[in-house]
């Protein structure tokens, strides 16, 4: 048999489960209805949707991954880690009456910024139109929302394991200010970011360790120049 593409995660029974991209949780019916046909011609066990607004198929056999891999629209495929998890972002001001900046739209300029890059860690990135931050900025790597004024840029929070509060490095910025600042500062974090990767979960250094190590002022020098 062929290697299991390494973003298949092995479950508890020794069965297999992927997860399939949608760019900020919006998906059409064509891939609601690729994502039955193939959960169906699979016997995919079970079906869950993530907190990070993907599809994750959970039960598959071994020998189906990498079919299933191929069978599926590029779309909804995967990267290969270490690089971006995903972009959760709310629907914003497109719909939703609290919503004063468009952040499903920066959302997917986020996304296609930051996809193929490679990262010492895993990225979560989340994009809230209004300052109730229903994508939860704060808790994620990256996180963007707006201020009333433009986009507030926050970042190194984590809600994991070891949680931590990002820091808000700019605020009152368009979507290319942020694109931009975003850029400067992945590149930093690829530059000087730790891959080693250590520990019982296999964890390279994630941004909010990151930021912890370099400290939040000589990253803001760096990326605000
Ligand atoms: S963060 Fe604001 S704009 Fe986005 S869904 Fe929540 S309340 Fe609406």
């Amino acid at each position: 048999m062929d290697k299991i593409h390494p973003r298949a995660i092995e479950q508890r029974d020794g069965s297999w489960a992927i997860k399939l991209k949608s760019t900020s949780g919006l998906v059409t019916p064509e891939y609601l209805e690729e994502v039955a046909r193939v959960a169906k011609k699979y016997n995919v066990r079970q079906l869950k949707i993530l907190t990070g607004q993907r599809f994750f198929l959970i039960g598959i056999k071994a020998e189906d991954v990498n079919k299933i891999l191929e069978e599926i629209s590029k779309d909804m495929g995967f990267n290969v880690e270490p690089s971006l998890h995903y972009v959760q972002a709310c629907v914003g001001n497109t719909t939703c009456k609290y919503g004063t900046l468009d952040s499903l739209s920066l959302g997917k300029k986020i996304e296609e910024l930051v996809y193929f890059e490679k990262v010492p860690a895993k990225l979560k990135i989340g994009v809230s139109g209004c300052t109730l931050n229903c994508a939860e900025a704060f808790v994620r790597d990256i996180g963007v929302f707006s201020g009333g004024k433009g986009w507030v840029l926050v970042i190194g929070g984590n809600s994991g394991r070891k949680p931590r509060i990002g820091d808000i490095v700019a605020d009152e910025l368009d979507d290319d200010q942020v694109l931009d600042i975003i850029k400067k500062f992945l590149k930093l974090y690829k530059e000087k970011g730790d891959y080693r990767v250590e520990g019982r979960y296999g964890m390279s250094e994630r941004v909010a360790r990151f930021v912890e190590r370099l400290g939040i002022d000589a990253i803001k020098n760096e990326i605000l120049a």
